[in-house]
């Protein structure tokens, strides 16, 4: 009889169990009492070349319960440090458990991790669990930036774990399962650096060189091109995120991956209203991770990870240092410039020109003064459907657009060309705070799950100006207190 586990088509390695100790400790989730799977997602589960029914059976369910280790698996939890707020502090997963590397048909390695799945040796004062709510909240937006184009770590599933958590209330808990193509963070080198021996730090930097960078040229200074390709990947990802009006709410060097992933669904959320100074989690009392902050704070981050850096860089400390900050400089050019260069394609641009900055910064001056809906505005250029709105309405919009329709009128290409790149830069939908809001509370205190799914289904292809979409691009009405995002997940 064939065993249900090797049905769901485990094919697990360990490469970071392999790494010094120092870098994790074995450990395994804490079973849970009454286990339910609410959330799966199958189009997620054939890319890792796992069997969507046998998973979502029994034996799966156990597993992402966290009541029974898949085979192969060799679960820990990850040690890592980070700046929190600008504060360094001793971190590591306090309630999240990795249980290994899923190997995909086409060759990709996918950590799998439960969030949610009990103590760890790094709870300091923590329970370890998790509240459904704040799971499914990430499930969803997770998923919803995938399908926006922006990389990401993924969900695979939620099991509501039959057993309550406290937090502010008594709330149902559940576990994610997370997969990422690694959870390497900057917070990881901090821990590294601070606590590791020099070949700890140097193991830890050929390994990830080894698993994100291994067609990277990586020259006479493979650490160097490490630094490099960091820095690359960050500068794209915080532009994406700038694209779309997403504000990740705590970026923490522990919440910044190595791969370039967007990672850590706490307090994030989407901007209605363009303004650079929007701030929702209820702990970002200065706005430190203020919408418009968000590149400056990416370059912060760098810079912490290039201190880790220093003694692989140069065995001459002034000489690391001045090639670290070399690599620095370049971080928010290269982030202006792909941001820039994303701008263009929402105002359906497909060529360079030097004035095309202060087209775009127009734009944005008059969106934040007459306070418009960022992803409305960029909707209905798009659409070509400009209501009566303040924005639309005023004499400086009237200036711009025809600014605007000269400089479309000046490149090559056709105007159904200028319209579909548009189109594809522009999402016709983002997940809206008001919205989540309410799929979330059908689901935790209803458990009705039938808005989530239709969410879920209008957002997994955010570009496609679906009528089915049309209702899901309404404003949350004008309320008096402003929206809060928590991070007491
Ligand atoms: P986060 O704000 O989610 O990035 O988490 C910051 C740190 O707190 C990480 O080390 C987490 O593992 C830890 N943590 C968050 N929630 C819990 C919890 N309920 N139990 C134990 N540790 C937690
Ligand atoms: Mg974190």
């Amino acid at each position: 009889m064939i065993k249900e586990a090797s049905a769901i088509s485990w094919n697990l390695d360990n490469s970071y169990f392999r790494l010094p100790n120092i870098f994790f400790r074995s450990v395994t989730p804490t079973p849970v009492r009454l286990p339910e799977l609410v959330m799966f997602n199958s189009p997620l589960a054939a890319v890792m070349g796992l069997n969507d029914k046998a998973l979502q059976g029994q034996e799966g369910i156990a597993v992402l319960a966290g009541n029974q280790i898949p085979e192969g698996s060799s679960p820990f939890a990850q040690a890592y440090a980070g700046h929190q707020f600008g504060h360094f502090t001793m971190l590591g997963d306090g309630r999240a458990i990795l249980l290994g590397e899923q190997l995909t048909p086409t060759g990709q390695r996918f950590d799998i991790q439960l969030k949610g799945s009990g103590k760890t040796p790094y709870s300091r004062g923590g329970d370890g669990r998790a509240a459904l709510g704040p799971m499914l909240r990430e499930y969803i937006i997770s998923e919803a930036m995938h399908a926006l184009g922006i990389p990401t770590t993924r969900s695979l599933a939620v099991v509501k774990t039959g057993e309550a958590v406290i937090r502010e209330t008594k709330q149902p808990g559940a576990i994610l399962t997370r997969v990422s193509s690694s959870h390497l963070r900057v917070g990881t080198f901090q821990y590294a650096s601070e606590w590791g021996a020099f070949d700890d730090l140097r193991v830890l930097a050929d390994y990830t060189l080894n698993r994100h960078f291994p067609d990277v040229e990586v020259g006479e200074n493979s650490y160097l091109a490490l630094f490099q390709e960091v820095i690359k990947r960050q500068a794209l990802l915080i532009a994406k995120w700038q694209l779309v009006g997403f504000i990740h709410g705590v970026m923490n060097t522990d919440n910044m991956t190595i791969s370039g992933e967007t990672i850590d669904y706490g307090p994030c959320a989407f901007m209605d209203t363009y303004d650079l100074s929007t701030v929702f989690s209820s702990i970002d009392i200065k706005g430190r991770y203020a919408y418009g902050n968000q590149p400056y704070i990416g370059g912060w981050n760098l810079a912490r990870f290039a201190e880790t850096l220093l003694p692989l860089l140069h065995s001459e400390h002034e000489q690391a240092v001045k090639l670290a900050q070399a690599e620095i400089a370049k971080f928010s050019e290269l982030n202006y410039y792909n941001w820039l260069r994303g701008m263009r394609a929402k105002l359906g641009i497909c060529n360079e020109e030097e004035q095309d900055k202060n087209l775009i910064e127009g734009l944005l001056s008059m969106m934040q003064e007459y306070r418009a809906d960022y992803t409305n505005t960029f909707r209905a250029l798009t659409l070509d459907t400009l209501d009566d709105s303040l924005l639309f309405g005023s004499t400086d919009f009237g200036d711009w657009y025809k600014l605007w329709k000269a400089r479309l009128a000046r490149q090559q290409g056709t105007e159904a060309a200028a319209h579909q790149l548009m189109k594809k830069s522009n999402p016709a939908i983002i997940p809206r705070n008001h919205r989540v809001e309410a799929v979330l509370e059908a689901a935790v205190q209803r458990d009705d799950y039938r808005l989530l799914k239709e969410f879920l289904g209008v957002h997994r292809d955010p570009y496609a100006y679906s009528s089915e979409q049309e209702e899901y691009t309404s404003l949350p009405e004008r309320s008096s207190q402003p929206y809060k995002t928590y991070c007491g997940t």
